[in-house]
């Protein structure tokens, strides 16, 4: 008997083998970041809208198509966040924190786009995210990518990926290539998707990052920026790459990253694996130097990415195990006083322990077996008068007594 009410199109729930892969993501790159001396930060999942609108820019896919906006009771305009790195930039000003630079920041949690679903794509999804703030030089963008790059090891899943890099330059250099596309593009005007038309006035770079087939192949012809590069957006570019090798992290790259939002300049990268159809980018982030200040900060550098957990939880090889508890198994009911002792000390020992609410033996090993315990803990009277419980085993059957205070220790 299906209920009627569904989740919502687009979320999902995350429930036994699916939570487990998800919590191994986020516990694998909160530990990695914490490494590298990244805090975690939880900032609110709903934001004044003009949080997003100001600063992803007005022709970006998220704030012209994507945003869960709405009014509140009291009249105040709210987005769900779509992505984390405005909400930190607010709260980095809010907190006056632009004082105390650099700042590290790691964050997990949910995000919403409104799009259309599909796999890899929902519109609650969730990202991890890595953001180093005050840093002008090309060795933070180096460390943020080695990072991210440490945690796809972890996780078992860099065989999978190749990070792609290029430079968007400095704001000179980004003005002089502008003015190329726009004269590349404008000759194409006619092929161009009606996004990317609304594109070549605004934010022509965007172009680059169409997904749509037409777009796809009049970009393939595209100049490049490198042609564009004033020296020390070139110098800046040279480093990082310098870095990159230094730290042991290997790269391509593609001079058609530009990223999907506007606070980018210099660096942009993506992770990509060609293991999630058209869902390939796993990880993206880049320079976003101009953000702090659009959102009423001092001017000040920045550099980070965000990852989807989603995408990442599937490339997962091996899920991570199901855990396996022991079972105690009080034999009559005058055992079990002493048996719900046992319980809470292996529990204090670290150890996930269970038993079950009610029935007789046969009943409670049965669910020991299906709750996939590893072993049982069976004691009855004649155990509790020696001081002792029968430890079983439950992959091999072997059974033996075991004295009531080693217990934890032989089940640890
Ligand atoms: P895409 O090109 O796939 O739309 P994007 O450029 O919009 O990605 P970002 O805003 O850079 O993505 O977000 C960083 C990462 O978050 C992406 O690389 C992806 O792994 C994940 N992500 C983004 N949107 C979604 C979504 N709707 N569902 C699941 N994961 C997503
Ligand atoms: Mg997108």
């Amino acid at each position: 008997m299906a209920s009627e009410l569904q989740p919502p199109r687009g979320t999902h729930d995350l429930i036994g083998e699916d939570q487990r892969r998800h919590q191994h993501v986020i516990d694998t790159a909160r530990q990695i970041a914490a490494t590298y001396g990244f805090d975690e930060w939880a900032t609110p999942i709903f934001e004044d809208t003009r949080v997003f609108s100001r600063t992803l820019g007005e022709t970006s896919d998220v704030v012209t198509k994507e945003m869960y906006s709405f009014q509140d009771r009291g009249g105040d305009a709210i987005t769900l966040r779509p992505e984390a790195t405005a909400g930190i930039c607010r709260a980095l000003v809010t907190n006056g924190l632009t004082q105390s630079l650099p700042q590290k920041v790691f964050c997990a949690g949910p995000m919403f786009r409104y799009e259309r679903p599909q796999k890899g794509r929902y519109r609650q999804f969730h990202q991890i995210d890595v953001e180093l703030i005050g840093s002008a030089e090309p060795l933070g963008d180096a460390e943020v990518i080695a990072c991210g790059w440490d945690i796809l090891q972890a996780l078992g899943v860099a065989g999978e990926t190749v990070l792609e890099i290029n430079t968007l330059g400095d704001k000179e250099s980004r003005a002089d290539y502008r003015a190329a596309l726009v004269g590349y593009f404008s000759r194409h005007r006619s092929d161009l998707s009606e996004d990317s038309l609304a594109r070549l006035e605004r934010n022509p770079l965007r172009i680059l990052d169409s997904k749509d087939e037409g777009d796809r192949r009049i970009v393939a012809n595209a100049p490049t920026i490198a042609g564009f590069l004033t020296e020390p957006a070139a110098a800046f570019y040279a480093r990082l790459r310098t870095h990159l090798d230094r730290f042991g992290v290997p790269y391509r790259e593609n001079p058609r990253i530009v990223r999907g939002l506007d606070y980018y300049g210099h660096t942009a990268f993506e992770f990509v694996t060609t293991k999630l159809g058209a869902q390939g980018t796993v990880m993206g982030g880049g320079r976003y130097d101009g953000l702090v200040e659009e959102m009423g900060g001092p001017p000040t550098p920045a550099v980070g990415w965000a990852a989807g957990i989603e995408r990442l939880a599937m490339l997962l090889a091996a899920p991570p195990p199901a855990p396996k508890p022991v079972a105690v198994v009080p034999v009559g009911e005058a055992a079990e006083a002493t048996a719900l002792d046992i319980l809470q000390v292996l529990r204090r020992a670290g150890i996930r322990a269970e038993m079950a609410y009610r029935g007789n033996l046969r009943r409670r090993m049965e669910r020991a077996n299906r709750i996939g315990a590893r072993a049982a803990v069976v004691i009855g009277d004649d155990d509790i008068a020696q001081g002792v419980a029968q430890v079983k085993n439950l992959a091999t059957g072997e059974q033996e007594a075991v004295a009531l205070a080693e217990l934890a220790g032989r089940l640890r």
